[in-house]
């Protein structure tokens, strides 16, 4: 499909695991549109920080880690932090156990979120995260909210994981998944809440083709 004509902004938000990133790729992809990752930039930042042994409570530090680290995608959508590939590293399960400290940091959201909206502003875009619909852009053409089943969301990240060669299991999985849900969503800022005005989509039963197929349907209208 070509880019649409019309300047559209898709935000698809929801809990970790739910499929979100995925089902963002494969839309953007068929619509002919950028995809912007958002939890791979809270992810680099983190990896950034932790790296250089900065504590999210450290804002002197952080700022600097925001000043000098520089966040990019190749053309796979693979992270690169400094302009190194760093897809594996910010998703391990190190990486996955800090992000959420460091992404309810006041001086991260910010900045991440001038990017995003940077980027959003000046090409057509889907971007997956926890507040996009809220914060990010209020004002999306679009706005959908996953959920999924707990045990499903954790057998889909934990496969995910096993391929790329981390020894973890299900029950980490779970337990982690749970603890980013909880903290993203009782964060004080751009806490991890469905807009009022976003379409709830339930996953659990679906597979990722589904998905975007549901979701396609109801952009098409537009795109
Ligand atoms: O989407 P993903 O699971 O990779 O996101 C990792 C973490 O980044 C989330 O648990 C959350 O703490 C943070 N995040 C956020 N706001 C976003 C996207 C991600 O706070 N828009």
């Amino acid at each position: 499909m070509s880019e649409p004509k019309k300047h559209i902004v898709i935000a698809i938000d929801g809990p970790s695991g739910t499929g979100k990133s995925t089902t963002a790729k494969l839309l953007s992809k068929n619509l002919g549109i950028t995809y912007l990752d958002t939890g791979a930039m809270y992810r680099a930042i983190t990896f950034a920080a932790m790296g250089a042994g900065v504590v999210p409570s450290d804002n002197k530090a952080i700022l600097k880690i925001l000043n000098e680290t520089t966040i990019g995608f190749d053309s796979e959508n693979h992270v690169l932090v400094n302009g190194v590939s760093r897809e594996t590293a910010i998703r391990s399960p190190e990486v996955s156990a800090q992000v959420s400290f460091y992404s309810a940091v006041p001086e991260v959201r910010s900045a991440l979120t001038a990017k995003q909206r940077e980027i959003g502003n000046k090409h057509s875009c889907v971007l997956d995260g926890r507040d996009i619909g809220t914060v990010v852009f209020p004002n999306a053409t679009f706005k959908f909210f996953l959920i999924t089943d707990i045990k499903v969301r954790a057998a889909r990240r934990h496969a995910e994981l096993l391929q790329t060669g981390k020894t973890v299991t299900i029950e980490e999985v779970e337990a982690n998944l749970l603890l980013r849900d909880s903290i993203d969503s009782s964060r004080e800022l751009a806490p991890l809440i469905k807009a009022p005005d976003a379409i709830e989509i339930d996953t659990t039963q679906l597979s990722i083709q589904q998905q975007v197929k549901k979701i396609q349907a109801i952009v098409s209208v537009v795109a």
